[in-house]
Formats: C-alpha cells, sequence, structure tokens
C-alpha cells in the first residue's frame, strides 16, 4: 500500500519534504495545506495535485470527506503543531508532525491523547532515527561493541541570520535554539546512550540581548545523568556555525560523528574503523519507513511515535526550568 501523504506548510522544510517523497518507493504526494494560493499552484503544477486535495487552514477539517489523502505531515511554525495535530487526527487522519512536536510537554501530552481517541496514528520527523550511520553506531553500541556506555557528548548548533524570522519569535518557536537544533543533542543522547535520562542541569548563556529577546534562547548547555551512572554534556546554540557533532565513549570504545544530524552525509568513525552505511535521503527514508509503520504496524528500531517526541518535550521543559532556576532536577521517565 502506498501511503498517501498531504504537507501542511509549503516553507523550507515543506518543500525539501516534497521533493524527498519523489524518490519514495511507497509514499505519494497528493496534497497540500497553505494559506497561500500561489504557493498551492505551484505544488499542484510541479507535482500534478489536483484541485480536490488543496486546503487552506481554515477548511482543511473538510479533510475528514476525502478518501485519497491518508496522512497530513504538519511542517508549520512550532507553535502551530499542537493544534494543527488535533484537528488532523479529529479529521481522521495520520499525522507526522516536524520536531519540535509541541511547545512544552503539557501540549504534546494533549496531540498524543487526541490522536489516540480519534485511533490515528502520530508520528514526529525524527529524520535521524532512519538515517544508516546512526543506525550502525546504535546496532554497534546494542550488540556492545562499545562496552558499558560511559559518555556522551552532543554539540548541535548554527549562527541564525534574520532577526525578523519567526525562530527567533518565542510566541512560534516556543523559545530559541533549544527547541530548533538543540532538540538534536538532546534527542541524540538518548538513542545514543540508549536510556533515559534520570536527572539533568543546565545553564543558559546570552552574547546578543537585542537579536535573542526574552524567553529566546541563544545558547544552552546541559547535562545528563543516566540510571547506569552515564552522563551526557550537550551544547545548543544559534550562535556557532559548524556545531554538529556527537561522541560516544563507552569502556571498550567509542563512536564519533561529525556531522551527525546535518542532512547529510553523515560521516563518523569508531575504534573499529569508518562507518561504513550509504548515504541516503533522509526525509525519502523517512517516509518509506513511516510508511511500514503506518500501514504494517512496523517498529524502527529507534522510535519515532507521539510518545517518543513527548520525552524530549518533558526534558525541554526541565532544561528551561533548570536554567531559570539553577537546580539539579530529577527526571521521572
Ligand atoms: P519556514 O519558515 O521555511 O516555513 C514555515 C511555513 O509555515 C511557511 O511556508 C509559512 O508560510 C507557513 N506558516 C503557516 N502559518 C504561519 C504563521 N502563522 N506564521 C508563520 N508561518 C506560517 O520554516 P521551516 O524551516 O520549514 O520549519 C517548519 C517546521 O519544520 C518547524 O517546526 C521546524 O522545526 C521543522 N524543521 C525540521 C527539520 C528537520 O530536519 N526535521 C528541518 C527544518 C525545519
Amino acid at each position: 500500500t502506498v501511503l498517501r501523504v498531504a504537507i501542511m506548510g509549503l516553507g523550507g522544510y515543506g518543500t525539501r519534504v516534497g521533493e524527498a517523497i519523489q524518490e519514495c518507493q511507497r509514499v505519494k504526494l497528493v496534497g497540500v495545506i497553505s494559506g497561500t494560493p500561489a504557493k498551492i499552484k505551484n505544488w499542484q503544477a510541479k507535482y500534478n495535485i489536483p484541485e480536490k486535495n488543496c486546503y487552506n487552514y481554515e477548511n482543511f477539517d473538510n479533510i475528514k470527506d476525502n478518501p485519497d489523502i491518508d496522512a497530513v505531515y504538519v511542517i508549520t511554525p512550532n507553535a502551530l503543531h499542537h493544534d494543527q495535530v488535533i484537528r488532523v487526527a479529529k479529521a481522521g487522519k495520520h499525522v507526522i508532525c516536524e520536531k519540535p512536536m509541541a511547545l512544552n510537554a503539557q501540549e504534546g501530552k494533549e496531540m498524543v491523547d487526541a490522536c489516540k481517541n480519534a485511533n490515528v496514528k502520530l508520528l514526529v520527523g525524527y529524520r535521524m532515527h532512519f538515517e544508516a550511520k546512526t543506525l550502525e553506531v546504535v546496532n554497534m553500541r546494542q550488540k556492545g561493541d562499545f562496552g558499558k556506555i560511559m559518555f556522551f557528548q552532543g554539540l548541535s548548533g548554527f549562527k541564525i541570520g534574520d532577526p525578523n524570522q519567526w525562530r527567533l519569535n518565542k510566541a512560534l518557536a516556543g523559545g530559541g535554539a533549544m527547541m530548533d537544533i538543540g532538540i538534536y543533542a538532546l534527542n541524540g543522547a538518548r538513542y545514543m546512550v540508549g536510556e533515559e535520562p534520570s536527572w539533568l542541569t543546565a545553564q543558559e548563556t546570552k552574547t546578543d540581548m537585542v537579536k535573542f529577546k526574552d524567553g529566546v534562547d541563544e545558547t544552552i548547555q546541559f547535562q545528563l545523568g543516566f540510571p547506569s551512572g552515564a552522563v551526557a554534556s550537550c551544547l545548543s546554540t544559534y550562535n556557532m556555525n559548524y556545531l554538529d557533532r556527537f561522541y560516544l565513549n563507552g569502556e571498550k570504545g567509542f563512536a564519533e560523528l561529525q556531522p551527525s544530524t546535518g542532512y547529510g552525509p553523515i560521516e563518523g568513525r569508531t575504534h573499529l574503523g569508518k562507518l561504513t552505511q550509504p548515504h541516503t535521503t533522509h526525509q525519502a527514508k523517512q517516509m518509506d519507513e513511516m510508511a511500514g509503520i503506518i500501514f504494517d504496524g512496523k517498529k524502527p528500531i529507534v522510535p519515532v511515535d507521539g510518545e517518543e517526541g513527548l520525552k524530549d518535550l518533558k526534558i525541554i521543559d526541565a532544561i528551561y526550568q533548570a536554567c531559570k532556576t539553577g537546580e539539579k532536577l530529577k527526571l521521572n521517565s
């Protein structure tokens, strides 16, 4: 069965996903939801999308009456995900939602519940969970190649441009770098170490008060402790370029990925040599795998469901709290 998808939000990343879907084996781009009629026209022409599969932000609830769309991929600014995902669920369609799934754990929980009640799947656009070199490392860790895991370092950042973009607007982004790029280091810490953290500490620093307004974090460092005793040290920033590196260390070996979460190719090595799994378009692989999850109940090696998204949101809530209070916080997963 082919997963017939409509993309909501035809911006930078929506455009990338639309192109990637053209490489998919079992996913087809069949519809769009956008507030800009001119973009809809372009997409219709480029991808041969019928008029009846085009919606705007006011009328997309009508997707419930459209038997030719199986799922909607929400690729809008972070603050919109919560309401849009719940509306798609109520329309009876599966939802794929970009990261961060929502602005906080409360919202995330409501989305998970709404999808459960509507009996539709909720999946989060964690493309790295399907990336071959990343999975090569996860697989080696599971086999014990690194021995007992002791340490993870995740460095995730880029220097952000235009000060007027939604990513620097607290109301639309929900925060700053941590919501956008720091989430990769956090999520990576969890899938690289292979455990849920039991405590954290976090510190925020800001060098540009004008660009990074109240509630929009420029740089956050956070540390995680895991039940096994492993620790992680992570950096999230909107103020450094070329910051994209994961390092995992165990008693018997190490893995290093750099770049570790960019669109690729991901590169890396371990104490046993270079990582060799081939590069493929992340978003195409992700979408084909998601078709398998939705239609065949396939279980990915690293989960991408709403519960997984919610785990990150709970920890992000705690990171912001720890930045404010300076406290070491206990986490219950
Ligand atoms: P973007 O600004 O390029 O696109 C956002 C789109 O949403 C635009 O087309 C815009 O018109 C539309 N939109 C609808 N309502 C809006 C409103 N009220 N205000 C502003 N824009 C509105 O952003 P993007 O880079 O495509 O990011 C969209 C989402 O995708 C974000 O949640 C982001 O975190 C996520 N993303 C994920 C990845 C990834 O690798 N998984 C990469 C980039 C972005």
